[in-house]
């Protein structure tokens, strides 16, 4: 047997005590405490594979049973790691932030309750995109999900760690409407409308009376989501748009500025992604295909992997939804605007509902193959991403690809870059793909990503997610008023969590037991 990884204040006798507690409350088949339990808990894209050990995995399937979990780590002071499926990759996947906590897995947890009047699912933690698609289905309900480039993960993880889809619903975070929650001291609460004992308004009004909670419980360690209404899309009567090349770096800048007031005025209501021709390879083909030579490719590499797969420098799909005669006349002014700023090509696309769908992220279709890009170097692949959010600006945005393309050219990494089109923001996504089995280049990962952290902080930039690693590091460059938010946030979770039981660390905040622990 491996060493155990303790929990801050445990010894082993203490560990098998809690976990006697474990068991005799949940069953010996919810409780996972064997080396390979750990492994199966333990981050595959992981730069250290020292780092984020979970001593240990429980899995409740009712919330009764969330409860009499947390109330065993607040008697023993043990930390509990709430995921819902655990596929969070990039991001530390299903493995704690603290070395020694518990993962409360709840991806056991998975009833779906539809209203198809309203169009409001409700939905326990451990409902993935396939789950819910299939169910969709199922039940000839006519909705369309927004399905993240990993769509192996659950509806409730994706939206709680602010990830995006494709659709006009692509920011899932905002389809939240009501939460239940388990907060760390085992209390149940109900947000929004879903504070009245019958409460047929809960999924449709998120506000509620009073002060609204829903995004507290957003990339915080304050609880435990335990169900979730969220808002789907009705299938639209049309789907139109184009997949537009660009053939030169420098053309993203007139591509911000042209799709940005489209997107503001809600032309477009989709966000669409700028993504660089490797974003569109590493899918497609491996690098050992094209040079065996270190450091970042050549412009001539580049070019010959463009003309093979006939991609630009620069991608991007801008997509259309809802009535057909609304979208044709959009569509002539996203081709005018387009043939405009000179792309090099111009792919028309259209759907009518009752045609056969494209099975792809602009339809809501779960897919896994965007995951393929790990396999860019060979050997045991993984990646994790550097993404500040920067303004929605053609210049700013030129400015920002030229310091990271230096930055990526330095380290010697193959620069995969997307800009993702929010309401007023881009988020600037920069992939670091890697080959866990080539030491030499994995030393380089940490040293890179710190570099581009201090890069965006100097420009105002941060971070709108981040791997476990850096949590601290990226929590600091929030850093306004002596770090006056990060201090609101603390006394927020001394006051629910008083005895730092719940995710110690997540986003950069530490109960006060644990402070110590942090940046360690
Ligand atoms: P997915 O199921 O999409 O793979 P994860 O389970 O990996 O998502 O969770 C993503 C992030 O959200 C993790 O940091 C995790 O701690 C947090 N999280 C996930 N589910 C819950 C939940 N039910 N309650 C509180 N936090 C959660």
């Amino acid at each position: 047997m491996e060493e155990l990884p303790l929990p801050p204040g445990f010894d082993a006798a203490k560990v098998q005590q809690a976990m006697r507690a474990f068991v005799s409350a949940l069953g010996q088949d919810k409780v996972f405490l064997e080396d390979e339990d750990r492994i199966a808990y333990h981050d595959k894209f992981a730069i250290d594979d020292t780092h984020h050990l979970p001593l240990g995995a429980v899995a409740p399937t009712t919330v009764e049973e969330v409860q009499a979990a947390v109330k065993i780590a607040n008697q023993y002071l043990l930390p509990l790691w709430p995921i819902s499926r655990g596929k969070n990759l990039g991001y530390g996947g299903n493995a704690p932030l603290l070395s020694g906590s518990v993962v409360l897995d709840l991806s056991r947890m998975k009833k779906i309750e539809f209203d198809p009047e309203s169009g409001v699912v409700t939905l326990e933690p451990g409902v993935g995109f396939y789950d819910l698609y299939d169910y969709l289905k199922q039940h000839d309900l006519p909705f369309w999900l927004s399905t993240p480039g990993n769509s192996w993960g659950s509806v409730i993880g994706n939206a709680l760690d602010r990830g995006v889809g494709y659709t006009p619903y692509g920011e899932n975070t905002k389809n939240i409407c009501g939460l239940e929650v388990v907060l760390p001291t085992g209390e149940v609460v109900r947000t929004g409308m879903g504070a009245f004992p019958k409460a047929p308004t809960w999924g449709v009004y998120p506000f509620g009376f009073g002060p609204g909670w829903d995004q507290m419980f957003v990339q915080s360690n304050f609880g435990i989501v335990t169900k979730a209404n969220m808002w789907l899309m009705p299938e639209p009567e049309s789907l139109m748009g184009m997949d537009v090349e660009f053939d030169k770096p420098e053309d993203l800048k007139a591509m911000v500025d042209t799709i940005g007031p489209l997107r503001r005025e809600r032309v477009l209501t989709q966000s669409p992604s700028i993504g660089n021709w490797l974003r569109a390879a590493a899918v497609v083909t491996r690098r050992n295909e094209w040079t065996d030579k270190p450091g970042a490719l050549s412009d001539d590499v580049i070019d010959a992997i463009r003309k093979k797969f006939n991609i630009g420098w620069w991608g991007v799909s801008l997509r259309l939804y809802g009535r057909e005669e609304i979208n044709k006349a959009a569509y002539k002014v996203l081709e005018k605007a387009m043939n405009d700023i000179k792309p090099m090509l111009i792919k028309p696309t259209s759907w009518v509902k009752g045609q056969p769908k494209e099975h792809s992220g602009w339809t809501g279709t779960p897919m896994t193959f965007p995951m393929q890009n790990v396999n860019w170097y060979g050997g045991r692949g993984g990646h994790i991403g550097f993404s500040p959010i920067i303004p929605q600006d053609g210049t700013k945005a030129l400015e920002q690809f030229n310091r990271t393309y230096s930055r990526y050219k330095e380290y010697g990494m193959d620069y995969q870059g997307s800009f993702a089109f929010g309401e007023r923001h881009l988020i600037n996504v920069n992939a670091m793909i890697f080959d866990k089995d080539d030491a030499e280049k994995m030393k380089r990962i940490d040293p890179f990503f710190r570099a581009l952290v201090k890069d965006a902080e100097e420009m105002g930039y941060g971070e709108y997610r981040t791997h476990l690693d850096y949590m601290d590091l990226v929590a600091k460059t929030y850093s306004w008023g002596g770090g006056a938010l990060n201090r609101l946030n603390e006394k927020v979770k001394d006051a629910l969590d008083p005895n730092g039981i719940l995710a110690p660390g997540k986003s950069g905040i530490w109960p006060n037991r644990l402070r110590k622990e942090r940046g360690q």
